[in-house]
């Protein structure tokens, strides 16, 4: 079967023909449909994050994937059922999997999980994959198109569910949000907080981008506003703009973490979900801690999602604009066009290989 994967020693996807997987007794057999890339994929390409799976000199790419069962072999699926498969499996490594145990895979430590398509696990650019149904969230029929945005949607719910849970000790009624960072996962971010079920009442989107750009046409038609950081740095858009509630950075620009304190309005909240290198900076660290401690401020970092969180991905996806849907999603690619599919330009958003449809 066609598979795309990044070899050994390799910076770039390649198309692999690989044997079809045979599904083990409680596993079944999925056909994918989609699969979409993000800023992750890109970094596994190029090697900067992620590991091989053991015993493989090439991992197969791709987490936010949606499939139809192919044989539910026993496991109680429905044969034709569209299902969206969870990133995360236990460790071989360990002996006890708790976190797993208790439905709680996304707040493993790292070494108790693999992650499939990302750390140690092949994942599911390829034409089928095999997998226990608990790791499998079951979606309408109407998703085979838009189905794989299940999982980065799954990613900013953890973190809306923990940013309201660190505010839940007193009333906090926020109405501002910041999204820092205008790449997939920032736009999607922002168009959840823009659905009619969201609290939030005014919301900015940042970028380092001119106009014309189809991110900023995204970000207006939203509703929302537009911050350049190169006009209005973070740690300046309280004053030039307003406080926070609510910050979600998505840059991956390790500043950002420290200016968020300063973006944040009293008993605000910051997610930071970005992945930065490692980067040597100078920061007034007294000064942060003071504001955090004196303005009752929250910063908290989060990854991955768990099973209640893609369900109410499942629902959100539901709640986003059809407009919003096909302006984000700036190309469908064939398997054979993969490396056209992870070219990197202004204008592509989040662009996705398609293996099959329904
Ligand atoms: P991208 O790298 O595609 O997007 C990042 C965006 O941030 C780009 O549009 C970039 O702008 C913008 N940006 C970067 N630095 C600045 C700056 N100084 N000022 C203004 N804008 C800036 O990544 P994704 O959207 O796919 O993901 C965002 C981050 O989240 C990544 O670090 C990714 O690894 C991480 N991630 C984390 C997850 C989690 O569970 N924690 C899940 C998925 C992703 P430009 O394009 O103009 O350069």
């Amino acid at each position: 079967m066609k598979a795309i994967a990044v070899e050994r020693g390799s910076s770039r996807p390649t198309l692999l023909d690989v044997s079809e997987p045979d599904p083990d007794a409680g596993e079944a057999l999925l056909r994918t449909l989609r699969v979409g890339i993000d800023g992750t994929d890109h970094e596994v390409v190029r090697g900067n994050h992620g590991g091989y799976p053991v015993g493989d000199d090439y991992q197969i790419l791709g987490h936010e994937a949606v499939a139809a069962v192919e044989d539910p072999n026993g496991t109680g699926l429905e044969s034709g059922q569209l299902v969206v498969p969870t990133v995360r499996r236990p460790s071989t490594e360990t002996e006890s999997n708790e976190y797993f145990e208790r439905g709680e895979p996304d707040m493993a430590p790292d070494g108790a999980y693999v992650e499939r398509g990302i750390v140690g696990a092949h994942g599911y650019m390829s034409e089928f994959f095999v997998s226990p149904p608990e790791f499998l969230v079951p979606v309408p029929d109407s998703y085979a198109e838009h189905g794989f945005l299940v999982e980065p949607i799954s990613n900013s719910e953890k973190a809306f569910e923990h940013a309201f849970a660190a505010r839940s000790a007193f009333e906090w009624t926020p109405e501002s949000a910041l999204v820092l960072g205008n790449g997939p996962l920032g736009l999607l971010t922002l168009a959840m907080l823009e659905t009619d079920s969201s609290p939030f009442e005014r919301n900015y989107c940042l970028g380092r981008r001119d106009r014309p750009d189809p991110s900023i046409d995204i970000i207006e038609r939203l509703g929302s506003t537009y911050v350049d950081s190169r006009e209005t740095p973070v740690d300046g858009v309280a004053e030039a703009f307003e406080p926070m509630d609510f910050v979600y950075e998505a840059t991956g620009y390790a500043k950002h973490a420290f200016q968020t304190v300063d973006a944040l309005a009293p008993n605000g909240v910051g997610a930071l979900l970005g992945i930065p290198n490692d980067w040597a900076f100078e920061v007034d660290g007294g000064r942060l801690h003071r504001e955090l401690v004196l303005e009752n401020k929250a910063l908290f970092g989060s990854v991955n999602s768990n099973v209640g969180q893609y369900e109410a991905a499942r629902d959100r996806l539901a709640e986003l604009p059809d407009w919003f849907l096909d302006a984000f999603v700036t190309g469908v690619y064939a398997p054979d066009e993969a490396e056209s599919a992870f070219e990197a330009s202004d204008d592509a958003i989040k662009t996705v290989i398609e293996f099959d449809t329904p």
